[in-house]
């Protein structure tokens, strides 16, 4: 292995994406980043691969270069096959030492959250966790400040030459927004989460150009400390928010019926084709599971239709929803914030308003 010098910043290029497969089934939170990192490399001139790790998992290579990777870096072995943290730490911050990329994005999920910190502990490189927008471009950098900022632009100095990644993340509870650079070390690292980049359109030509590079690596049992004996899927089926085209979530409006409330609700996601989320206090509360919370700490998503039943709009819900491409609002205050980014807002008891929208869907469906 090469003498690895992290304060060396021109010894490190390309971005590179850990692309998560699980079972043999690539994550798609992998094809967002990847999808995101094409844009990065592209900014900064550079190749832009994923690395994979698994065992035969090869065949999930040209996929990501559908989706914007030049370059997969490859690394398979029986002992790679399920995700441990010593087995994947070990290999990643060994061929990171070795190949050098200047840039690493892994996705926020439970293994990303597991993994990337480890890796850049052993790196000895900063990692910011749960970013919501990446940039290198200074000038792209700007208009995003323009648009999501109340800093005053014109009075900052700038350095239009910086190639930072420069990685923008919810701050004091999703009050403020921080943006990290990493200018010292190399990789920059970052987590995202789930739902958060868009994923681009598949590309089969560059699916069939992808390369991959098999970088030698050594693993042996005796570097994984724990034994995974088996794999249980949760019996209780998780719910797809990030995927849905349509939610329909509650809020703490439900509790004085929370039985009728979740029904009004799952009778107009399925009358629609959706799902049920939630705000967090529906989760803390106990009324929907976890896998369900919409929101700064829950998941990120961007349906065609989002329903909010008698939920307020708090900053951390909103960011987690505001990029739906249609928002109905049901509240009984016509001051809660929801009303503010909602496209349709109804003031409002949700357990008259509800019934009255079910009725309406499908006498609209009816009519068609
Ligand atoms: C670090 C941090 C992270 C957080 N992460 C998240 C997150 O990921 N997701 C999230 O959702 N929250 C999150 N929160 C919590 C957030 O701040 C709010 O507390 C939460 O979103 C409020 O949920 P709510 O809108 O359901 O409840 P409330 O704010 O209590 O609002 C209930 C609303 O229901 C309306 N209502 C009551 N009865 C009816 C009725 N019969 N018909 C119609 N409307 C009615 C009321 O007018 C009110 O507007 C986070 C907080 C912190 C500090």
């Amino acid at each position: 292995m090469g003498t690895y010098n992290n304060m060396d910043l021109d010894a490190f290029k390309n971005v590179w994406v850990f692309c998560e497969q699980r079972q043999g089934v690539m994550m798609n939170t992998s094809y967002e980043l990847i999808s995101e990192g094409r844009k990065l490399a592209d900014a900064l001139g550079v190749k832009l691969c994923g690395l994979l790790l698994g065992d035969n998992v090869e065949g999930l290579a040209a996929e990501l270069g559908g989706y914007g990777a030049d370059e997969v870096v490859l690394c398979e072995s029986p002992l790679l096959k399920n995700y441990t943290t010593g087995a994947y730490t070990k290999v990643i911050t060994d061929v990171v030492k070795e190949i050098k990329p200047e840039i690493m994005l892994f996705g926020a999920s439970n293994i990303g959250r597991d993994l990337a910190p480890r890796c850049a502990a052993r790196l000895h490189t900063g990692l910011c966790a749960d970013c919501t927008h990446l940039d290198i471009d200074v000038a792209q950098y700007i208009e995003f400040l323009k648009e999501n900022s109340t800093l005053d632009i014109e009075k900052q100095k700038w350095n239009m030459e910086d190639r930072n990644l420069k990685m923008t993340r919810p701050a004091f509870g999703g009050h403020l927004m921080a943006t990290i650079i990493c200018p010292r070390f190399r990789p920059a690292m970052a987590t995202v989460r789930p739902g958060v980049m868009k994923k681009a359109a598949f590309d089969q030509a560059k699916a069939d150009a992808v390369q991959i590079v098999r970088p030698a690596f050594e693993l042996a049992e005796s570097d994984i400390a724990t034994t995974v004996l088996s794999v249980e899927k949760a019996a209780r089926e998780i719910v797809d928010l990030i995927g849905a085209d349509v939610i329909v979530s509650v809020g703490r409006g439900i509790a004085n019926d929370i039985e009728g409330g979740i029904k009004i609700a799952q009778d107009l996601a399925d009358e629609l084709g959706g799902v049920v989320g939630g705000s967090r206090v529906t989760i803390d509360s106990g009324w929907l599971p976890s896998d369900r919370q919409v929101g700064q700490t829950g998941k990120t998503v961007h349906p065609k239709i989002y329903i909010a039943l008698g939920i307020s709009g708090a900053i951390q819900h909103k960011v987690g929803m505001q990029d739906s491409e249609c928002i109905i609002a049901v509240n009984k205050n016509s001051a809660a914030p929801i009303f503010e980014v909602a496209d349709y807002g109804i003031c409002g008891d949700l357990y008259k308003v509800g019934p009255m929208l079910l009725e309406a869907i499908k006498a609209a469906k009816a009519a068609k």
